[in-house]
């Protein structure tokens, strides 16, 4: 399988995005079909496929994205957002690349679909 992704073209600047937050270990940009007012994308530098395949090295990187999630989501004026990361086909994902959404700036349901 090939570990090219959407995501990793986008962190090597072959195909653009709506950035709205970058650092050394991570990038946050718009997601192109967002569910929601505020639909923000959070993902590392490092090339990880899921939490599935994550490792206790990684913990620092984990942490961080929260982290910036939280920033980018104050920064996006939200009072309440949610923190969504699928793993697997079942669950949702469809770009093997790790990555968090943050969803915001409408009411959202519970339990999810
Ligand atoms: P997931 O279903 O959790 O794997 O989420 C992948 C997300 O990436 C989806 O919400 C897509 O809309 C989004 N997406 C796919 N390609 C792009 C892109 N080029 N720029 C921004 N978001 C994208």
């Amino acid at each position: 399988m090939s570990e090219e992704t959407i995501f990793n073209r986008i962190l090597k600047g072959d195909i653009p995005c709506d950035e709205v937050y970058s650092d050394e270990q991570c990038l946050a940009f718009r997601d192109v079909n967002p569910q929601a007012p505020v639909h923000i994308l959070i993902i590392p530098r490092k090339a990880i496929k899921s939490l599935r395949e994550v490792k206790t090295r990684d913990a620092e990187i984990l942490g961080h994205l929260l982290l910036v999630a939280g920033k980018v989501a104050r920064k996006e004026g939200l009072e309440s957002w949610r923190t969504v990361i699928n793993t697997g086909t079942e669950a949702g994902q469809t770009v093997f690349h790790l990555h968090l959404h943050i969803i915001g700036g409408r009411s959202l349901n519970w339990p999810p679909g």
